[in-house]
């Protein structure tokens, strides 16, 4: 949901600054190593090997061989951990442009968002890339950030009653967040014409044709092929559970990164009179999180290093390690604020508190007459 506003303003951020263009030069020098470059990709495109390998060996199990309860519910969760691992480390790559150097096989590769996530890769790139990615935390522009008036994410955004509660209830909320995509929420965005304040043109030839088709491809995969084999409440069961489960791992690996409470929030007008640069608003407005936890960088695609993925996007995930060590040094030395959450423990519980510190304020105060 989006705040509204009148008329979109355009918004851009002060230019210059030593601060981005040190850390871009570094970064520049590390990545100018054919070997380390290479070795990113590879790294990068053997996780895919595994992502797509357990995605389709869980699904044709469950399909051909029809393994029972317990060794369907093994494959259900083999089929979501494969979701995951395409989500995070193969189609978000893919549709920053940082899997391959042409933007032709990106955007193929990203399809694998449409076709086996059953979202629309073409009105992600706009959603993600250009509303989130462009104007982080900021309202009204970063769509991710916005969810009122269900819910209270930012400081700015209108206090209600009820997110008295929001720290409980939005929980089963980020885990209907795929399955408001899968069913027609993308369409809806570019029906509509735009995300938050990023305008969405209607798709055309080859991305009309992707969407449509990958809609089919998914829904093919997912629901009629199972129908063929299973009962019907048993595959809207399955389906139930693979789309909540794959939601709210993602939904909350966004949110820790940006809806915490050592994250700033801000707003178009803060953003046009104030004189921070966007490299320093990236890194002021994002979190890190259990950057030593090898398996969980390895499965959420790097985005628990979310600073370093929005300083480069465009870099392969497999490289974060080594540029927040970089991004760090430099923060440090021009005085930028970078937070690193030290467990998975800390990051949920900043989580927990910021929602519950929104949920409270701007409530009347109430006052004891004695
Ligand atoms: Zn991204």
């Amino acid at each position: 949901m989006t705040t509204p506003q009148a008329t979109p303003q355009k918004l851009s951020f002060p230019k210059g600054g030593d601060f981005f263009a040190e850390i871009r030069h570094e970064v520049d020098l590390y990545l100018a190593s054919r070997r380390t470059a290479t070795l990113g990709r590879v790294q990068l495109y053997v996780k895919s090997f595994v992502a797509f390998g357990l995605l389709i060996g869980s699904w044709s199990t469950l399909i051909f061989v029809r393994p029972g309860v317990v060794g369907g519910l093994l494959c259900l969760a083999g089929l979501m951990l494969g979701a995951i691992l395409v989500g995070f480390c193969v189609q978000h790559d893919a549709n920053h442009g940082a899997y391959f150097r042409s933007r032709r096989l990106n955007h193929l590769m990203g399809w694998t968002a449409d076709s086996l996530l059953g979202f629309s890769s073409y009105a992600w790139r706009i959603k993600h890339n250009v509303a989130h990615h462009t104007y982080t935390n900021v309202d009204g522009y970063d769509d991710d950030i916005d969810l009122t008036p269900i819910a209270r994410f930012m400081p700015t955004q209108r206090s209600h009653w009820w997110h008295r509660l929001q720290h409980i209830y939005v929980w089963p909320l980020y885990s209907l967040m795929v399955l408001r995509w899968q069913t027609g929420g993308d369409v809806t965005a570019l029906i509509k014409g735009r995300v938050a304040n990023t305008r969405m043109r209607a798709p055309r030839q080859w991305d009309l044709l992707g969407l449509i088709g990958g809609k089919l491809v998914f829904i093919s995969w997912a629901i009629v092929a199972p129908l063929f084999v299973y009962p019907w409440w048993v595959v809207l069961a399955g389906y139930i559970v693979f789309s909540m489960g794959t939601s709210l791992v993602t939904a909350t690996t966004f949110q820790l990164a940006h809806c915490v409470e050592e994250a700033d929030f801000t707003t178009a007008e803060q953003v046009q009179e104030g004189d921070r640069s966007w490299g320093v608003h990236e890194v002021e407005t994002t979190v890190d999180f259990c950057p030593r936890n090898v398996v969980l960088t390895w499965m959420l695609g790097g985005l628990n290093y979310q600073i370093e993925h929005h300083l480069f996007p465009r870099v392969p995930h497999t490289h974060y390690p080594r540029i927040a060590e970089i991004v760090r040094r430099s923060a440090a030395k021009h005085g930028v604020r970078y937070t690193a959450q030290p467990s998975l423990r800390a990051a949920l519980g900043s989580h927990q508190r910021h929602l519950r510190t929104l949920g409270r304020m701007g409530r009347p105060v109430e006052i004891e007459m004695g």
